[in-house]
């Protein structure tokens, strides 16, 4: 049975997260994004707050919420910037529910507790200089040393690659399968940044989500013990998909956020904006271009509900998620660019946040797949062509154990 209707403790979560998003990011969002400033404290005041283990059980020191929960955490953090949002994708989405799922119990204590509770950080590095959508064409690898594992490699376009402690590093572990691009030669492991051969920096000259950290990672003979290895030898590509999955719907979820944000923005512009002795709410162009971020609201916070039950109920839900994805993204940059002309020249300055909507919105098109690559893979399941896999993980049943938050 779909409900739509919230419940109090995820109205009480929403709450907190919109009060935490009024108090330590917008006042500040304008000059970070102009001076390109990331504040790492932001990453402390999210922990304080649950939100970086908001949905991995409590057993594992999370808030024990549920996927709707997290999604809605994304919509509240990118209705006010995308930079927010993407820390909830990369540390929770990406990293830390692959852990809770392929993880074992070992594994779990001693990286996915801390991480749940916030005190180290996440993220995944997946993308090379050379391969982003054609995964089988990275270049990364491990060779075996006895119980370890020694990784090389160079790994690009990674959201918070230059402040994170913990990562998920991909790479290939068959020679002999790289070179037949089989991606069951692939692999999974987890690397901290403390160890010998680990180096990171900083990109700059974004288009966006300036008020973010994007960096890359070098591993150089990076020694891990085989414990290391998240899932089995060969299961790295599995998890990449499950990870890149989860990552999706909370791309999704945040896109809301901007289409939100953008008719928001524009309502109250309109509602003041004076042009031939008018309020240029009374013209209808105007409106027509609110009432279509009204439509694309509505539309894409469904196909996120539907794609947060079936993640709770444990239902397939790749081909739900990559619709969210795709449909969400490519109408909040829709939303945006029309938000940025009913604010006509005012919308093409920074007094205004629209023009940061926009560029900010523009990176989601990209990653987790481009529009193209989910296009594509939405053909495949419409033509037959592509299946559902069976779900992997269920979260435990959040009612009964969520954190009281807002308290
Ligand atoms: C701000 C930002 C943050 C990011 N964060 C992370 C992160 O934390 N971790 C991580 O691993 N990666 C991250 N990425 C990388 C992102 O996932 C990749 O950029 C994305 O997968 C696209 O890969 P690419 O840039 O190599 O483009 P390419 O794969 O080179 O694609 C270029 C163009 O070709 C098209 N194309 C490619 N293949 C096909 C095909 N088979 N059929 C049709 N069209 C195709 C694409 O749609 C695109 O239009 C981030 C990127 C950005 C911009």
């Amino acid at each position: 049975m779909i409900e739509f209707e919230l419940t109090e403790e995820q109205i009480a979560l929403q709450q907190t997260v919109r009060e935490f998003c009024q108090n330590e990011i917008a006042p500040y969002i304008k000059e970070w994004d102009e001076k390109a400033h990331f504040d790492p404290t932001i990453l402390d005041k999210m922990a304080d707050l649950g939100l970086l283990g908001v949905c991995i059980p409590e057993q594992y020191g999370g808030a024990g919420f549920d996927y709707v929960s997290l999604g809605l955490v994304c919509e509240e953090l990118e209705y006010c910037d995308t930079f927010a949002r993407v820390i909830m994708s990369v540390h929770v989405g990406l990293n830390s529910m692959s852990l809770y799922s392929w993880g074992t119990e070992e594994q779990k204590q001693k990286y996915l507790v801390p991480q749940a509770q916030g005190i180290k950080k996440a993220t995944f590095g997946l993308t090379e200089p050379n391969a982003g959508s054609d995964v089988v064409g990275m270049r990364s690898y491990a060779k075996r040393d006895g119980d370890d594992w020694i990784l090389n490699g160079e790994k690009m376009w990674i959201s918070l690659g230059d402040v994170a402690d913990n990562f998920l590093f991909f790479c290939w572990t068959d020679q002999e399968k790289q070179k037949v691009r089989d991606h069951t030669g692939i692999s999974c492991f987890i690397v901290e940044r403390s160890m010998p051969g680990f180096s990171s920096g900083t990109l700059h000259g974004k288009l966006g989500i300036r008020a973010g950290n994007t960096g890359y990672f070098s591993l150089q003979d990076v020694r891990v013990p085989k414990e290391n290895m998240l899932g089995n030898e060969g299961e790295g590509f599995k998890i990449a998909m499950f990870s890149l999955e989860n990552g999706r719907y909370t791309v999704a979820s945040g896109a809301t956020g901007v289409i939100r944000a953008s008719r928001d923005a524009s309502i109250a512009y309109a509602n003041t904006r004076e042009v031939q002795g008018q309020k240029i709410s009374n013209f209808q162009l105007v409106k027509q271009k609110i009432a279509e971020m009204e439509a694309d609201y509505e539309m894409t916070r469904l196909l996120c509900l539907k794609t947060g039950y079936l993640k709770n109920e444990g239902l397939p839900s790749a081909k739900a998620a990559s619709l969210a994805k795709w449909q969400a993204t490519i109408r909040s940059e829709k939303a945006a660019s029309m938000a940025i002309e009913v604010h006509g020249a005012n919308g093409y300055t920074n007094d205004y946040p629209v023009e940061r909507y926009l560029r900010n919105c523009k990176a989601a098109v990209i990653y987790e797949g481009t529009r193209d690559i989910h296009t594509l893979m939405q053909a495949d399941w419409a033509l037959g062509l592509k299946r559902e896999k069976q779900a992997r993980v269920i979260l435990p049943p959040y009612q009964q154990n969520a954190k009281s938050f807002g308290s």
